[in-house]
């Protein structure tokens, strides 16, 4: 089916737009056959999928450096106020797709590979996801390099280069199961080792009167990723540290005679950089993830104060640098309080290193610094503890005492009676055990701290920071998330891509509020038959991946109602259980009565350390096991977990989704950036009115999505009248029912009490308030259902959620970074010139196309014994 869908794809794109210059084909079928033969050594008798994978990756590679060289070198000669984002992850996902797209060579390359008797999307899926993040928090920043380089501003991402990423899920008789992510196992070509940018990091010593001594050294060596704009010249940097030893590392052993263990623990320093934590929204205070956060705080600030200094003695001038002018040539935005510690260190290198004194620096400080909050969640907050960090980084906490004492002098002047006040806006928490508040220490050494939605900003100034809202209000923003427009919709779905650009051109890639002008095609009915052609056509994509690997057979005329995200209580993908039991409740009760058939799709990870997030996915395993055995129910109810969800696999998902669920209790998710994703892409939402849901519905009107449930305030007061859960499960029968069913073992009858713990929880604490939010979400899911009945309406609905998306796109998000906190503007390269051109040594001499039509047939062999 692949085959046929994607040549046909092929087809409508080289025949309507793009057409590929023949001699372009041709210079791309060269380089192939000579990275085949010249960079994997490989003929195309013994070259695996991978191989030609690896080709057409360095191909497309060959294609970006040019630009990259150039856009440094412009940044260099320029010497333009750099942005710089720092985060502990990047989801980055696949790189070739996206550098083909970007760089506009999608159809020549499809072409090329076409005459090769390759098919690029076989070839894609060879890839290994770059899983260096959890997430939300992780996948924003991946999409955020991305604007940034299309916006042409002088971008560097900085991040760790994690060993292995977020584990690879497997579910095993219904439950999770975690494999170690060897992403690096068959080598990187979207990386550069750059062993001459090596920095030594700090670690444990003492302070001392003159700065930090005795300290143990581990190396950090970067290595840059290109982050190419799109259809732009710019090709920005994404440097990922990496921990090597230092060659004297346990010097002691060297001395003592023991060479081989000293060799041997030269692994200790480097596990650093070994594994990504895979905790989502929530803190684990372990003495390596504090040493990774430090790490990669050490070797960035070292990294862009050397390229400052280098500006500066450039410029000549007095022979000590002066760092009056640091604010002017750097915003550094930190991407949550997991890089808090840059604070400390920028004053650690200002005052140790430079000699700077403490209100200079701490002036430049705060003028360079922003930091964005990301959650609300009381378990997220970082609070480290203070004899740990006393321990690692004695001399960092010196400073933040200091910062800390004179932070709250100033408070106390300003309140001095309000001894209280003063308490709750210190660094220092006393009770239980004394802690450093890392969200305190980021507000403090910031001039602007942001939320990611506008409601969820609001509730920052009013609940957590509101002290600190008083001190100092014009420190705080909202910078409502967005998406990539180019991975989320060019690039996930081609097909949707296509039609709109056949009504509107395609500026809506990189401007994506252009959507605008698909409104008045929400009434008009070949467009609505396009759309609908284009889902259905994802969805037959999507049926086959979901037999190929769950060997259940979907109904594609079903409504695909998808819940994917990591699994989380707040989240309440269990509020999605009941829903998915009483609909089965209501087959079993009236079986055959006609009703509008569901393929419910939950997908997801759990950290593996989260017990009730781990029994969420079996108890899901459990129901769709009975459900989709059930002779009753037939067609009319699928239920189905997804393995392994990840960036690529959200790409194949996504675009084939009608409903997205965004179910979370009022208050607690940030923003959300999956709810964006599925608008895109033409699915309709249900949700709760949090996070970026409240302002998606702004945007499209409250009448083109499903809006249920309890609001902020109304949680609140629920809260603080005292909730109690099983005065809902006494007043609704179904949801009686659903309940007992999981508790008494109907959906577990080998184990009767394995979900014990989940009902107990539900009936006797419901944190999330799930049985107070279960009636108002099955009557939207009845209204959902009644509107899909109607499909003229519901595609009408489609149509105005993607002409809305426009706001939600993280072209604007930068934008507004930009211009509210960066201060920066952009820098794009000039076009590449002849002379560039001949000193470009790329041009090798021609290697005789030695692969035409004999591969297509060594090829197909392949297939055909597989
Ligand atoms: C976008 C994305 C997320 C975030 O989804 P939310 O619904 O906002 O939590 C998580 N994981 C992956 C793989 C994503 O692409």
């Amino acid at each position: 089916m692949a085959q046929g869908d994607s040549s046909g794809y092929r087809k409508k794109q080289i025949s309507m737009r793009n057409i590929p210059q023949l001699e372009d084909v041709n210079t791309v079928k060269l380089s192939f056959n000579r990275h085949l033969h010249q960079t994997l050594v490989k003929d195309r008798h013994v070259a695996t999928k991978h191989d030609f994978y690896m080709a057409t990756a360095h191909t497309v590679r060959d294609k970006l450096v040019g630009n990259w060289i150039r856009t440094q070198q412009h940044y260099y000669k320029e010497d333009p106020k750099r942005c710089y984002y720092i985060s502990m992850e990047y989801y980055m996902g696949r790189s070739l797709t996206n550098a083909m797209v970007n760089l506009g060579v999608d159809s020549e390359m499809e072409e090329a590979l076409y005459e090769l008797g390759l098919n690029l999307e076989e070839l894609q899926d060879q890839e290994e996801d770059a899983g260096l993040g959890n997430g939300g928090l992780g996948r924003l920043a991946a999409c955020f390099v991305d604007s940034m380089a299309t916006l042409a501003l002088p971008a560097y991402g900085y991040g760790l280069r994690y060993e292995y990423g977020i584990f690879t899920q497997a579910i095993r008789d219904g439950y999770q199961h975690e494999l170690p992510d060897d992403w690096l196992r068959f080598g990187n070509c979207w990386e550069l080792p750059r062993p001459e940018f090596t920095i030594p990091v700090h670690f444990y010593g003492s302070a001392e009167l003159d700065g930090w001594q005795n300290t143990q050294v581990v190396l950090a060596m970067a290595y840059d990723y290109p982050i190419p704009g799109y259809r732009n010249t710019t090709v920005n940097t994404l440097r990922l540290w990496s921990a090597k030893s230092p060659n004297n590392f346990e010097l002691g052993y060297f001395n003592h005679g023991d060479y081989i263990k000293a060799v041997l623990d030269r692994n200790l320093a480097e596990n650093i950089t070994r594994v990504l934590y895979p905790n989502d929204n929530m803190m684990e205070g372990k003495e390596l993830r504090l040493k990774q956060e430090y790490f990669l705080c050490s070797a960035t600030l070292q990294d862009i104060v050397r390229r400052y200094k280098t500006f500066k003695s450039r410029e000549g001038g007095p022979s000590r640098t002066t760092f009056d002018q640091f604010p002017e040539k750097a915003a550094i935005q930190l991407n949550d309080t997991h890089h808090a510690l840059a604070i400390p260190e920028l004053m650690h290198i200002l005052m140790d290193l430079e000699k700077v004194g403490w209100e200079e620096a701490w002036d430049v400080c705060t003028k360079t610094f922003a930091y964005t909050n990301h959650t609300l969640l009381p378990e997220a907050l970082e609070r480290w503890p203070v004899t740990m960090l006393q321990k690692i980084l004695p001399r960092h906490l010196q400073i933040i005492y200091e910062i800390n004492a004179r932070h709250l002098k100033a408070v106390t002047a300003r309140w001095p009676d309000d001894l209280d006040r003063v308490r709750r806006m210190s660094l220092v928490e006393e009770e239980p055990e004394k802690r450093i508040n890392m969200a305190h220490l980021a507000i403090v050494g910031s001039h602007a701290i942001n939320g990611v939605a506008a409601i969820h900003s609001g509730i920052l100034t009013r609940s957590v920071f509101k002290d600190f809202f008083e001190y100092c209000p014009e420190k705080f923003q909202n910078k409502t998330n967005g998406i990539t427009p180019r991975r989320w919709l060019r690039l996930c779905n081609p097909g949707l891509s296509d039609t709109i650009s056949d009504e509107i051109g395609e500026g809506w890639v990189i401007d994506l509020m252009k959507l605008k002008d698909l409104l008045p095609l929400a009434t008009k009915s070949s467009f609505l038959r396009s759309v609908l052609k284009v889902k259905k056509d994802n969805k037959l994509k999507l049926k086959e991946y979901l037999y190929e690997n769950t060997g259940v057979t979907v109904n594609v005329d079903s409504m695909f109602d998808v819940h994917v995200k990591r699994i989380h209580e707040y989240k309440r993908q269990l509020l999605n259980v009941l829903h998915m039991i009483t609909l089965y409740n209501r087959i079993k009760a009236n079986p055959g009565v006609p009703m509008v058939p569901r393929t419910i799709i939950v997908g997801g990870k759990a950290a593996p350390g989260y017990y009730t997030a781990k029994n969420i996915i079996k108890l899901i395993n459990s129901v769709a096991e009975v459900v989709n055995n059930d002779k009753d129910v037939g067609d009319c109810l699928k239920i189905i977990f997804l393995e392994n969800y990840r960036v690529s696999l959200a790409e194949k998902v996504i675009p084939a989704t009608d409903l997205s669920e965004q179910i979370s209790t009022a208050g607690t998710e940030a923003s959300g950036t999956g709810n964006m994703k599925f608008q895109a892409n033409g699915a309709l939402t249900i949700g709760t009115l949090d996070g970026a849901n409240v302002e998606m519905k702004e945007e499209m009107g409250a009448e083109n999505i499903f809006i249920f449930g309890m609001t902020v305030d109304e949680v609140e007061k629920l809260r603080s009248d005292g909730y109690v859960p099983r005065k809902y499960y006494e007043a609704n029968a179904e949801l009686k029912k659903a309940i007992d069913q999981i508790h008494d073992g109907f959906f577990s009858p080998n184990e009767p009490s394995l979900f014990h713990d989940l009902t107990n929880h539900l009936l006797n604490h419901d944190t999330y308030c799930l049985l107070a939010d279960y009636e108002a979400y099955i009557q939207c899911q009845e209204r959902v259902s009644e509107a899909y009945k109607d499909q003229t309406k519901w595609l009408t609905m489609v149509v105005r959620n993607i002409a809305t998306v426009g706001k939600f796109s993280s072209d604007r998000t930068i934008q507004q970074y930009a211009t509210e906190i960066w201060g920066a503007t952009p820098c794009p390269p000039p076009k590449e010139t002849k002379t560039d051109a001949k000193m470009a040594p790329v041009k090798t001499a021609p290697v005789k196309a030695a692969i035409t039509k004999p591969l297509a047939k060594s090829v197909s062999k392949q297939k055909a014994k597989a």
